[in-house]
């Protein structure tokens, strides 16, 4: 649901007061929790921050931060607060703008009333009432503009401000969206991708692929090599498959030692293509330790291909897809295996008679 603006100018001036409050700080996050709250959209999470408060409606930073890590941090509110920034920083801009218009002109006022003051030196000196009156003028002109300075010192302030909290609310999201080890796309933010580009291929009409890929043997890589290297092996994967995906194509994380690939507008068989590609970069990598450069051989992976077919849920597809992977490490590892070498659970049982 898109909100007009003024109705978001309202819920973060309700949110901010709400914020205040607690006594807690207006970090972002904590605003970001507190924008979620005034809004309704989540009882859920309304009825957490209620429980947090003591009786006196204070909530502790601590308890702030479990409500975050538990409730926000994987939905999409981050980016209303990012639209909602970057309105505000439209608006105090604009604000700016004028007040610096105003003092410019305030300033330009004043200096004409005292030349003029200048030039009517002699009536002023005959008619002291005059001088009186326009020296009264020109001190008014003087406080305006000093007070529109501090207006506009105030404003730039804000501005900065602004920009700080935008900056930090863009990387609270990134860091919410990303796998802290690979930097790719996490569990998460791979959830939200598929369901959307689930739907719009079928709304369109149009191809959909899900590549599941798993390292082979990586609990033995790590028992000979240890965790740590494993990991550096878990980025190398990542950046690998990383320089094989383009456009549209989302990578994850899927789990521990196994990526995904979402691949709209892509048939089966170039999803395939693609997997063999990926699978083929990977294995053609020699590993080697940094610090003593010892060979450590090289790492291969399996991989499972499905597409999307009209009655598929998320849950169908991933499941197909994690069915191909299971057949590709059952008839050695090393490979891809796409849907159409799946058996029917009827060709199985059949088999099983024969
Ligand atoms: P298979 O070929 O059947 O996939 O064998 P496997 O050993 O890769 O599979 P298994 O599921 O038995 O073990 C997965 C291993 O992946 C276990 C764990 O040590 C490793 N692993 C999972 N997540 C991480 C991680 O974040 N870092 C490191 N270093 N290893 C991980
Ligand atoms: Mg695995
Ligand atoms: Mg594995």
């Amino acid at each position: 649901m898109i909100l007009d603006n003024e109705t978001t100018h309202q819920f973060a001036e309700l949110a901010l007061a709400a914020l205040r409050k607690t006594g807690l700080a207006a970090t972002p996050r904590n605003y970001e929790l507190w924008y979620a709250h005034v809004e309704g959209k989540n009882p859920s999470l309304s009825a957490h921050i209620q429980k947090a408060m003591d009786s006196t409606g204070k909530v502790t930073q601590e308890k702030a931060d479990q409500l975050y890590k538990k409730l926000v941090q994987h939905s999409d509110i981050s980016n209303d607060v990012i639209d909602l920034m970057t309105r505000f920083h439209t608006e105090v801009t604009d604000l700016y703008d004028i007040v610096e218009q105003t003092g410019e002109s305030a300033q330009g006022h004043s200096e004409k009333l005292s030349d003029m003051s200048d030039q009517l030196r002699d009536s002023t000196e005959k008619f002291p009432a005059v001088g009186a009156l326009l020296e009264g003028v020109i001190s008014v002109a003087k406080t305006m503009r000093e007070e529109n300075q501090y207006l506009e010192d105030r404003l730039a302030a804000s501005i900065e401000e602004v920009n700080t909290l935008q900056r930090d609310v863009e990387a609270i999201q990134r860091e919410a969206m990303q796998d802290a080890l690979t930097g790719v796309a996490n569990r998460a933010t791979f959830d939200r991708s598929l369901e959307k580009h689930m739907s719009e291929a079928k709304e369109n009409g149009e191809p959909l692929a899900l590549v599941l890929g798993d390292i082979d043997h990586f609990k033995k890589f790590n028992d000979t090599w240890g965790h740590q290297t494993g990991d550096q092996v878990l980025r190398l994967v990542a950046e690998v498959m990383n320089a094989n995906v383009k456009g549209m194509d989302m990578l994850a994380r899927y789990g521990g030692e196994e990526f995904a690939v979402v691949l709209p507008g892509t048939t089966l068989e170039n999803a395939h293509r693609l997997a063999d590609k990926i699978r083929c970069a990977v294995e053609s990598r020699r590993l080697r330790k940094r610090r003593t450069d010892e060979d450590l051989g090289v790492i291969t992976m399996s991989m499972g291909v499905a597409q999307l077919h009209a009655p598929d849920t998320m849950e169908t597809l991933i499941e197909r897809a994690d069915g191909c992977l299971y057949a590709a490490k059952s008839a050695g590892r090393n490979r891809v295996c796409d849907e159409r070498e799946l058996k029917t659970p009827d060709e199985e049982s059949h088999q099983g008679v024969a």
